[in-house]
């Protein structure tokens, strides 16, 4: 009599996760595969001792060792948070261990170091749970059974994201300490790993192909057997007979034209974040040497790594383990690419500030690895500025690589490989991976993701996949490696290979056709916030870069006129690099704990104080040159930008003297000066004027008024008419006001510091009444003083400034700041028709909607602006300006200038007592257009040239020459590396260059030489 089948039908749900619990090391962790990983194991042969270092200390390797080490054993905690531990390891291998390779197994749930005893870093290790988990350190190839080994082991007191508790970006808690859970020698069972990772592919597979394919009914099938297969009483043997079943079913090979993947191994290494600088410096020599241990176990792997300043930080800190890498890196299989000097921001930083992260990095990267990178690669950065292809490609980069618009939370980003066209019109390839993340794990699901989210597999049939633990360094581990092999040529999936990055552009470069073009900036629908968070950051980085360029301009003409001072060139680099640190896109944006911001305030604060003592020895140095103004000048004034100006200046007030205008306590006065471009002029030659401003009251309100403008305010100090009385024309619709201080819930989803959300606009309401009253009543300066109660708990007070020159009203407001997520914002009307705003960027502007017509609109309900907001209907506008903002919303004829923030997550503090303020010899000059502006000038890297950079600034044509007082001797244009392109000519006196043209939003940079 026939019986029936024993076996009922396997399910699919049920065979999946059994499959998931047949590799867990959480759940049946006795009776799975897990317990066999390790054929052997032992403790009881190590000899383990600490030095504990005081004070938060990070201390050399060379100054460790010195120290007396105790006797420890495991189990012991360490701490508080932040403090770091040295361990000192005497390690003997069984006699029987011989042949076997031999691993130590490290965690003390805290980031470590393992260090060789002659000082160079070894590896990393990552007691975390989850991904971030790597424990092991090989030890020994193969032992020869009988050996000592010592060595040393580092361990911070922080895991791979800070010391937060309960929440990732909870901010620290420095009150933790740290277990040292386990320290170990083991024997790893090849098979048994084997196994473990041939599992994962297949059940990812399972899992993730589409369910009704015979492929993924063969995957869970080749589960159910293999799990039914292996044996507990007799591992070996069932092992073999497991890897037999699954060998069969990742032999079968993908089909020749499949999607090809390229897998580039990466660690995201955020320069600060939730932790310090200190703690990155560190990070990277643990990531890093890391990965020289798989580039030597793997011989197919590539590992790429960006950011200089990070390079620099370890050749200083760690230079034997600098050297490994450069080997590796003429090996090309440790690959520098990024071309930057740190990963940047890319909304708040100047243009020039753009052009300095490509110049120090490019010239680091060529000097120490002897090749530029030709990847702009920036996976983590909260949005792209439209003047970056220009750039790029004028900074010796070809590509540009991405993946963070995948987190816009309104539209889906349209383009994975496409031509990204910048503001100019020049092109760069781009490719947004699709796997939707830089922190890919190398498995079935990141394959998967690769072609489902790929929008443009008909244009190009590749991707690339930048996998490795992230954010907190780390990078690839074996695991990933194992997959990628096992996924490198199998039926179902896209063919997966290592490589490096630029590897996998120069092939789509060659194979892709008629890719899709994207013109303009590339707006990211997230973290909107971020142009507001830490206001002083902004405030300094604004400055700085004003003061740095001014210290260039003064000490460039100090040199070119002669004097015998020396062009700073070695205090200006330093300073500079400092300035770029800070700009990395977890500083500069605010998102950062706040250890990391005060490490970023001190950075300024010494590159406020080294540089305004550089520019006041320039203009020292150029104060004394006979051909300036004479010595009988109390005061001189020089004007550093490119342009004519009036303006007026207060300068201190002495007996005697004889101003127009005196501060209330008569020590300080003020004077109108005239000035040409980069002209020096002397105060007691400027003389009183016919024009005159005004304040009064009138009724109620109060008037500024001078011959442009006639601005009234209430007693509350809000706007209500601003007449222009040349044109004769209101600008505050009736009814209305401007300069209203809004206050707007501001409660994001999640990343608090990072995001503001669309509905805070639903909350918005006057902040509490202000209290106007008169300062100053002219002649040449008339002000308002205004006194705020914004909240019970923050108060604000502005002035208000209108002077005898300028149609310009001044809101000077500083603000005493406590609360806890709200926004507070300024807020004009204006009646003025236009569909569009215009903003400054770097070396360009920007136009924005004003309307909510489509979900591309209102996603820009809160956008990056830099010195001014502009809305303009034909022939006639309106601009907001400020010298340390950058967020901006403009619906209809509605303006707001967001101001302060209040977040509590990664910084408590962040924003707290914040002060908000605002203030408002002819060398070169350009003649013949006004839409050019003459931004930069500083001396050559290499040489004693001049960099003169340029742009065009209202998108349009431009034909001009350049003025010099000095006569050129050469005119070369070149690129933002400095490299000449070629000569210009110029007028035979040597004092004006030929025409000169440029494009709509050119950057154009000459290097010129003068007698
Ligand atoms: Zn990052």
């Amino acid at each position: 009599m026939a019986t029936l089948s024993a076996q009922p039908r396997f399910l699919r749900s049920i065979t999946l996760d059994r499959a998931s619990k047949f590799t867990s090391t959480e759940f049946f962790s006795d009776v799975n595969l897990s317990p066999h990983l390790y054929e052997k194991r032992l403790t009881d042969t190590i000899e383990l001792a600490v030095y504990s270092v005081p004070d938060l200390k990070r201390i050399p390797f060379e100054e460790a060792v010195k120290q007396h080490f105790e006797p420890t054993t495991t189990g012991t905690f360490y701490g508080p948070s932040w403090s770091t531990h040295w361990f000192k390891l005497k390690v003997t291998i069984p006699h029987k261990w011989s042949g076997d390779r031999v691993e130590l197994l490290w965690d003390s749930n805290s980031e470590a170091m393992v260090w060789s005893t002659d000082g160079v870093p070894r590896q990393g290790l990552t007691g975390d749970r989850g991904n971030d988990r790597r424990v092991e350190y090989t030890l020994l190839k193969s032992a020869k059974g009988g050996e000592t080994i010592e060595l040393f082991v580092e361990m911070a007191c922080n895991g791979m994201f800070g010391t937060g508790n309960g929440g990732l970006i909870n901010p620290p808690d420095n009150n933790r300490s740290f277990q040292l859970a386990q320290v170990e020698i083991a024997v790893p069972n090849k098979a048994a790993w084997q196994l473990y990772y041939d599992i994962q592919v297949i059940r990812g597979m399972a899992n993730g192909l589409p369910s009704d394919t015979a492929r993924a009914q063969e995957a869970l099938y080749a589960c159910n057997q293999v799990i039914d297969t292996f044996s507990r009483e007799n591992v070996e043997k069932s092992l073999q007979n497991c890897l037999k079943i699954t060998h069969q079913f990742l032999s079968k090979k993908a089909a020749p034209d499949v999607h090809r993947v390229t897998a580039v191994g990466n660690c995201h290494i955020d320069t600060a974040w939730l932790w310090p600088y200190a703690e990155t410096r560190r990070k990277t020599a643990r990531s890093w040497s890391t990965q020289l241990r798989l580039i030597e176990e793997y011989p197919e792997y590539v590992f790429v790594c960006s950011q200089a300043q990070q390079l620099e930080w370890l050749s200083q800190d760690y230079p034997k383990l600098f050297k490994e890498i450069q080997a590796a890196s003429k090996k090309g299989r440790f690959q520098t690419i990024g071309a930057t000097w740190v990963e940047m921001d890319c909304n708040l930083p100047s243009g020039e500030s753009f052009c300095r992260q490509f110049l120090y990095g490019q010239r680091f990267y060529e000097k120490n690895f002897g090749s530029r990178s030709k990847i702009f690669w920036l996976p983590d950065t909260f949005g792209y500025s439209a003047q970056l292809p220009q750039i790029v490609k004028q900074a010796g980069a070809e590509y540009f690589f991405t993946q963070k618009l995948s987190w816009n939370n309104i539209n889906k980003f349209p383009n994975t490989t496409f031509t990204w066209v910048g503001l100019d019109g020049t092109k760069v390839l781009t490719h947004m991976a699709p796997c939707e993340t830089y922190t890919a794990q190398a498995d079935v699901d990141d394959m998967i993701r690769s072609i489902k989210n790929n929008r443009d597999l008909a244009y190009s049939n590749q991707s690339l996949m930048p996998y490795g633990n992230g954010d907190g360094g780390g990078g690839p581990q074996r695991a990933m490696l194992e997959r990628i092999r096992r996924m490198n040529n199998i039926d179902g999936l896209p063919r997966c290979e290592t490589g490096g990055a630029e590897e996998f552009f120069e092939s789509v470069e060659k194979n892709a056709k008629g890719l899709q073009e994207w013109k303009g900036e590339l707006y990211f629908e997230l973290h909107r916030g971020t142009y507001t968070s830490q206001a002083a950051s902004k405030r300094y980085n604004r400055k700085l870069e004003f003061l740095l360029r001014d210290v260039e301009i003064v000490s460039t003409m100090s040199h070119a006129f002669g004097r015998d001072s020396k062009y700073p060139k070695n205090e200006i680099d330093s300073l500079w690099k400092n300035l770029l640190l800070n700009q990395f896109h977890d500083v500069l944006p605010g998102s950062a704990i706040e250890m990391a911001n005060i490490d970023a305030r001190a950075i300024y604060k010494d590159i406020e104080t080294k540089a305004t003592k550089l520019l006041d020895d320039g203009l020292t140095s150029l104060y004394q040159s006979p051909q300036l103004p004479g010595d009988d000048a109390k005061y001189i004034v020089f004007n550093s930008l490119g342009w004519a100006r009036s303006e007026i200046v207060e300068i201190p007030a002495h007996t005697g003297d004889n101003l127009q205008q005196y501060s209330a306590g008569r020590n300080a006065g003020y004077v109108k000066v005239d000035s040409g471009a980069f002209d020096f002029n002397d105060v007691a030659e400027s003389k009183a004027d016919e024009r005159r401003v005004q304040a009064f009251a009138s009724g109620e309100d109060f008037i500024l008024e001078n011959d442009w403008v006639a601005a009234k305010f209430n007693k509350q100090g809000h706007l209500i008419s601003l007449f222009d009385k040349q044109e004769d024309r209101e600008l505050v619709p009736k009814g209305h006001a401007g300069n209203k201080l809004k206050l707007f819930d501001d409660i994001p989803l999640y990343w608090d510091a990072w995001d503001v959300e669309i509905y805070h606009l639903n909350t918005g309401r006057d902040a509490g009444k202000g209290k106007a009253r008169i300062g100053e009543v002219g002649p040449l300066r008339a002000t308002l003083v205004v006194k705020y109660a914004l909240s019970e708990n923050s108060t604000a007070v502005q002035t208000i400034v209108l002077t005898a020159v300028s149609p310009r009203l001044d809101f000077h407001t500083e603000v005493d700041w406590h609360e806890n997520r709200v926004f507070l914002k300024a807020e004009f009307i204006w009646d003025i028709l236009s569909d569009f705003a215009t903003y400054d960027s770097q070396f360009g502007v920007v136009q924005r909607p004003t309307t909510y017509n489509t979900s591309q609109d209102y996603a820009k309900f809160e956008v990056c602006g830099h010195k001014f907001a502009d809305l303009s209907e034909h022939g006639y506008g309106v601009a907001l300006l400020n010298d340390c903002k950058f967020g901006y919303s403009c619906h209809g004829n509605v303006m707001r200038l967001s101001l302060l923030r209040a977040p509590k997550s990664p910084d408590a503090n962040c924003d707290m007592d914040a002060l908000l303020e605002r203030r408002p010899m002819s060398f070169l000059m350009v003649e013949g257009a006004k839409n050019v502006i003459l931004d930069t000038i500083k001396r050559a890297e290499d040489t004693d040239h001049i960099i003169v950079r340029l742009h065009e600034a209202y998108g349009g044509r431009a034909r001009f020459k350049l003025w010099s007082s000095l006569d050129f001797q050469s005119i070369h244009r070149c690129n933002i590396l400095e490299e000449n392109e070629h000569s210009l000519e110029f007028s035979k006196d040597g004092r004006s260059s030929g025409w000169l043209v440029m494009r709509p939003f050119e950057i154009l940079t000459l290097k010129l030489k003068v007698k």
